[in-house]
């Protein structure tokens, strides 16, 4: 099917990583439902996408069924199929254990790994009668791992587990599902990491220092590559993973 008769959901697309992979999809002629919890920064981005094309904009929690079950049935009444997910809604809850509470781990799982299984669950029987593609939102964290990150760490890697087993249990319905594995990317959640930081400047050569081709990486990037994912160039592609770092983890730093 050509991607100007597709409709796709993207979780977080009120900002960042989530922002271009919607735009990208209503450039190439999609529409788009725009799923996102923070509902000014949604309110904004629309207005920027309507001049892109057809889309809706749908507050919600991805970790909260009720609101993930009244998001795909809305987008199903509204713009008349489902065809795409983009599981990227993501945040980063840091800390080390002994002192990393239940609540926290379980606001790191229940946003990474638990919205993305909602949202499957809720969109594969709508892509199950004609196929269709799910893009999953991982991390180079899922392999890679840093310091007081254990809790997103184990969400991205549980991102590629439940990517594989999707593959596999929904294949025979022309369901294909992958994921992509960002790097360092330019986006909001970036720069509240780096205000973290006593001194984000030097924070940032290190990073420049570990990327082979001399910069990190824009939501752009990732947004191209999910697009692929998503389109019949892709045909035979599911159940993998691409990365997406401009060659950061190959270093040994
Ligand atoms: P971002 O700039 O923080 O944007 C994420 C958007 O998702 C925000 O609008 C955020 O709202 C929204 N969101 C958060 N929790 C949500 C929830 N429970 N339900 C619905 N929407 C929710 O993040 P980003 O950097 O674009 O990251 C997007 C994805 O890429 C994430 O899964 C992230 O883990 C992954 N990733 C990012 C990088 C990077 O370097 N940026 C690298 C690897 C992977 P609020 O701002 O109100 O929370």
């Amino acid at each position: 099917m050509p991607p100007n008769d597709r409709v796709a959901i993207v979780t977080g697309a009120a900002k960042g990583i989530g922002e271009a992979i919607a735009t990208r999809f209503l450039e190439a002629g999609s529409a788009v439902a725009a799923f996102d919890i923070d509902s000014a920064a949604l309110k904004a981005a629309v207005e920027r996408f309507r001049q892109k094309g057809r889309v809706i904009a749908i507050e919600g929690d991805v970790a909260r069924e009720e609101d993930v079950s009244a998001a795909v049935r809305r987008t199903a009444d509204e713009l008349g199929r489902i065809d795409v997910l983009v599981n990227n809604a993501g945040i980063e809850v840091p800390g080390r254990l002994p002192d990393y509470s239940s609540a926290d781990w379980d606001r790191q799982i229940g946003v990474n790994l638990k919205g993305a299984f909602l949202f499957a669950k809720h969109v594969i029987p709508h892509l199950a009668g004609h196929g269709g593609a799910i893009v999953n939102i991982s991390s180079v964290h899922a392999f890679v791992s840093y310091p007081g990150n254990a809790a997103y760490d184990a969400s991205k890697a549980g991102m590629l587990a439940l990517t594989r087993t999707l593959a596999l249990d929904h294949g025979a319905d022309g369901i294909r599902v992958n994921a992509i594995c960002p790097g360092y990317i330019d986006t909001p959640m970036m720069d509240e990491w780096l205000a973290t930081l006593e001194d984000p400047d030097a924070a940032m050569r290190q990073v420049l220092a570990v990327h082979p081709l001399g910069r990190i990486g824009k939501p752009r990037d990732i947004a191209d590559a999910v697009l692929f994912l998503a389109s019949e160039s892709a045909a035979f592609i599911s159940g993998a993973f691409l990365v997406v770092d401009g060659a950061m983890t190959t270093s040994g730093h």
